[in-house]
């Protein structure tokens, strides 16, 4: 079986230079890794900002899930209006 996370150590998650192993190597939620500081807080900026459009797409994907159990006809056309 390949694994998936061959080489994840291997090179800057974000700028994609080699991580020697004798260099830093900055670790970020378990399984990705940086060169510097630098670049795991550019990750991290990177992470909450695509967090905060799922949070903000999200709004409109409960709305439908939450209407879901009346009609599933209705509920698209609320959806759309909502988004429009
Ligand atoms: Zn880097």
């Amino acid at each position: 079986m390949g694994s998936p996370y061959a080489g994840f150590l291997e090179s800057c998650s974000l700028c994609r230079k080699p991580l020697g192993l004798n260099s830093d190597i900055y670790m970020y939620r378990g399984d990705t890794a940086f060169c510097s500081e630098e670049c795991r807080e550019e990750q991290m900026d990177l992470d909450e900002a695509r967090e905060r459009n799922w949070k903000g797409s999200s709004r409109s994907v409960r709305t439908s899930a939450g209407a879901e159990d009346s009609s599933a006809g209705k509920i698209f056309q609320t959806g759309t209006l909502v988004v429009a």
